[in-house]
């Protein structure tokens, strides 16, 4: 068994929580650029150069890219050979995140309770932690502040297996053209499909956790994405919302083994502060 001390994990998750808000990474910066080379209209072009520009200056100056800085989604894989030592690991995730958000100077954004008091706790946790256990011993996280424009947008649906390819791409579709402007496009398109109704919701938020652009190794689900991608851009909902040939940066697919009866399908849709970082320990 390999030990490792839960105060490594705050630490790394501290400096995780202010990199994904400051610093969009390469990746992006370039399909941004290339976007808006392709736009042909001068607004659209000048909304995604602006967005590139507020990007750059955001790493140059560590601060944060928007003023949304979201609720912090963890994916956290195991290495089931880890003894961790000095206390919880989950505590000591939820403490990196209000370490990290204090000391970047982010905004807090994350209520107690949901319904009756809505009181802010002042260091935006808890966060969302999805934990898995894998072969080895060593620990990775994947770390992304997901802002509430485009979560309020996501949706899930429990389609008939009769639906088929053409229920899918026509739901997906159909929640981007629902979304409109809200989710602050251009957007990424987390879709997940199969699974039971909350694994397929997982699915959507896993497959936001990929590089931007990236296939799914199967080609056939590969080649949905790139089906949906021209079906999505061709609502023309366009860079704010304002018209043109970016709506979609992405579309990635995820998926998972369902029931003989079902069918599930779920959107999860990403702004264009499609923000990660990742370290492993
Ligand atoms: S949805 Fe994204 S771009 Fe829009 S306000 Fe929230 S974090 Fe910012």
């Amino acid at each position: 068994m390999r030990e490792l001390h839960v105060n490594e994990v705050r630490a790394a998750v501290a400096r995780m929580v202010i990199d994904a808000n400051c610093c969009i990474g390469e990746g992006m910066l370039t399909c941004l650029e290339q976007c808006r080379d392709r736009e042909e209209k001068t607004l659209s072009r000048n909304v995604l150069d602006m967005i590139v520009r507020n990007d750059r200056l955001a790493e140059e100056r560590m601060v944060a890219m928007c003023q949304d800085t979201g609720m912090a989604v963890f994916r956290v894989q195991v290495g089931q050979e880890i003894h961790f030592v000095g206390g919880s690991l989950d505590q000591a995730i939820h403490d990196g995140t209000a370490q990290g958000y204090e000391e970047g100077y982010l905004r807090k954004s994350v209520v107690g309770e949901p319904l009756f008091d809505r009181v802010n706790t002042r260091n935006n946790t808890p966060a969302v932690i999805y934990y898995e256990f894998v072969p080895g011993d060593q620990l990775h996280i994947t770390f992304a502040p997901k802002g509430f424009g485009s979560e309020n947008m996501s949706v899930v649906k429990m389609l008939k297996p009769a639906d088929g390819v053409d229920g899918v791409l026509n739901f997906v579709v159909e929640a981007v053209k629902n979304a409109g402007p809200n989710p602050c496009p251009p957007i990424v398109v987390g879709v997940g499909i199969g699974g039971t109704f909350e694994k397929a919701a997982q699915l959507s938020k896993f497959a936001l956790m990929r590089d931007v652009g990236s296939h799914n190794e199967d080609p056939r689900y590969a080649a949905l994405e790139d089906e949906l991608m021209e079906r999505i851009n061709a609502l023309a909902i366009g860079p704010a919302g304002l018209g043109g040939k970016t709506t979609a940066l992405g579309v990635h697919v995820e998926w998972f083994p369902t029931h003989i009866a079902g069918l599930p399908v779920a959107v999860n849709l990403c702004c264009h502060a499609y923000r990660h970082s990742s370290v492993t320990l």
